[in-house]
């Protein structure tokens, strides 16, 4: 089953490891966000998500359990060591 990795922000799919996977945050390619947090789940699951257009609201749920820290983009995390 392929995983894929999800942006909380935009719900896009095109998300990398940034700066090749050194600092472990994610980026979005779509939107721009930098940050640890990430959704990760089954392409299957990703593709009911988005025909039952309910992806939005997974990603709401999900981001109700993060701590507020989290979720802030950090658009240059590694800009002030
Ligand atoms: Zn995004």
């Amino acid at each position: 089953m392929k995983r894929v990795l999800v942006c909380p922000v935009c719900g896009s799919t095109d998300v990398e490891l940034d700066t090749a996977g050194i600092t472990g945050k994610f980026y979005c390619k779509n939107c721009g966000y930098v940050g640890s947090f990430i959704i990760e789940m089954d392409e299957s699951e990703y593709e009911k998500l988005k025909e039952a257009g309910e992806l939005e609201r997974f990603l709401e749920k999900k981001k109700a359990n993060v701590p507020e820290e989290e979720k802030k983009p950090e658009k240059y995390p590694y800009e002030n060591p």
